[in-house]
């Protein structure tokens, strides 16, 4: 999976980095980016997942383009 940080949405907590900061980190700016822009390591997801969950406003979201864990119902 893969993770982006919605600019527009954080607010600059620190909650993201507090639990993964392997993957979150403050910018200048004072919002929180997503150091990694490709996969998520697999040892990183589970925390990854607890950042996104404890966000207060959503911010962390999947890429665009990222499918999702449930297979597509397929048309009857
Ligand atoms: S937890 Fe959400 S609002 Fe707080 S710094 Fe991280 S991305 Fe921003």
């Amino acid at each position: 999976m893969k993770v982006i940080v919605n600019q527009d949405a954080c607010i600059g907590c620190g909650a993201c980095t507090s639990i993964c900061e392997e993957a979150f980190e403050i910018a200048d700016n004072g919002l929180s980016t997503c150091k990694i822009t490709g996969e998520i390591p697999t040892d990183l997801e589970q925390p990854v997942k607890d950042a996104m969950d404890s966000c207060p406003t959503g911010a962390i979201v999947l890429a665009e383009g990222e499918e999702s864990e449930e297979p597509l119902a397929e048309a009857a």
